[in-house]
């Protein structure tokens, strides 16, 4: 535990809101600085996009559902920028553009250290404060295929989730020195699992004798995750099917009004994921970093069903090579996948305890004490990394 400096330390948190993996970084990195820290930090945080950008960057968060939708598309986007050169070709080109919107952000939020949780602010940020003494961590949200706009090598600190995306960050020219290998930053809640996951069954009315199958898509139920239900339903397993369509309110309602052969419980939006994690039996997912992570630390076996193109390959990969989950692109496939782990329980058990093997649940705690660190906080020494 920290002693508490004479005046409190502001940390400003440069994040947006494309897709809802950087937002619950950051508020996890928040919760764990107050948890590890009472009352030394104030935390600020600006969606530099929407808060500051001009027209049409400032759309960006809106923007990101329906591009992501079309994976072929962001594919060329994704690849055509990626790499040492081409992504400073492009923030070359946008650099006169977004300049003065990143003085006003810059001098409107003055800290005494900044944490850029986006691949997309870090070098328009570090450009323009030039010689500031400010240090500025990047705290990296995507688990190994992470895009060249995450790297600046004048960025004090990065912090990775993985020792893949810490050779990443070396080849795009970040010394080996300034990448720390940590993890995803996950709620606290993820951390302390709920003490009776069955008391969480019956309070929604599931099944104890049947596993459960727990099916999502993101924060907005993306990819083709109803194709995905719809067989599982056809393939009449002996096992529960709880499907999460987060905002899809579509896809909720056609969920539900299918015809059902198999113990079913749709949601929509959750704020208890910890709880439907740790109540459930396997995973069915796409590939979203946030999700694997969580369900990583619940012990969850994972079938992936889809991925964005560029930057979700690597967390395909990873869990594969992991052995904590299969990928399975088409909807036959998923139901092969869960049928196995319904039908053999030894071969569920060893895929979740692969799951749990990978799991980082001190991620955002240990990033705090980091950050602390950086900002001359007095911290207790950190476990190796
Ligand atoms: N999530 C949630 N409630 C829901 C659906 C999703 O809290 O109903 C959370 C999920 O736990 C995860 C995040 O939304 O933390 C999704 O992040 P991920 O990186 O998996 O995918 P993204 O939506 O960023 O593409």
């Amino acid at each position: 535990m920290a002693g508490v400096p004479a005046a409190r330390k502001r940390v400003l948190f440069l994040f947006s809101d494309t897709g809802g993996g950087h937002r619950s970084a950051t508020l996890a990195l928040i919760e764990a600085l107050g948890l590890e820290y009472p009352g030394v930090f104030d935390c600020k945080m600006v969606d530099v996009f929407r808060d500051y950008l001009p027209a049409p960057l400032r759309y960006a968060p809106e923007m990101y559902p329906p591009m992501t939708k079309f994976p072929e598309t962001w594919a060329i986007s994704y690849k055509a920028t990626d790499g040492k050169r081409r992504s400073r070709a492009v923030i070359r080109a946008l650099f006169p553009y977004v300049a003065r919107a990143i003085r006003r952000l810059y001098r409107e939020n003055p800290a005494d250290i900044i944490v850029s949780v986006h691949p997309l602010v870090n070098t328009g940020v570090l450009r323009t404060m030039k010689s500031n003494p400010t240090p500025f961590m990047t705290v990296v949200t995507d688990m190994v295929t992470t895009h060249a706009f995450w790297f600046d090598r004048r960025a004090d600190l990065v912090v990775v989730p993985t020792k893949e995306a810490r050779e990443v960050a070396v080849e795009y020219g970040i010394p080996e020195g300034n990448v720390r290998v940590v993890g995803l930053p996950v709620a606290e809640r993820f951390r302390v699992p709920p003490a009776d996951p069955m008391a969480f069954r019956d309070e929604q009315g599931w099944r104890r004798d049947l596993p459960v199958i727990l099916v999502v898509g993101g924060g907005d139920g993306m990819g083709p995750m109803e194709a995905v239900v719809k067989s599982i339903n056809e393939a009449r397993l002996k096992a529960t099917v709880v499907a999460i369509c987060g905002r899809n309110e579509s896809l909720q309602h056609r969920l539900k009004s299918l015809s059902w052969n198999m113990p079913h419980h749709i949601y929509g939006f959750t704020t208890q994921m910890p709880e439907f994690m740790a109540a459930a039996d396997m995973l069915v997912t796409k590939a979203g970093p946030g999700t694997i992570s969580e369900g990583f630390i619940a012990g969850l076996p994972l079938v992936l069903y889809s991925r964005l193109p560029g930057q979700e390959d690597g967390n395909v990969a990873y869990v594969v090579k992991k052995k904590a989950g299969v990928w399975a692109p088409r909807p036959h496939q998923v139901v092969d996948a869960v049928r196995r782990w319904v039908e053999d329980p030894e071969a569920l058990a060893a895929a979740a305890k692969a799951s749990s093997k990978v799991a980082k649940p001190d991620a955002a705690r240990q990033i705090a004490q980091i950050i602390a660190d950086r900002a001359g906080v007095y911290s207790a020494p950190l476990g190796s990394n």
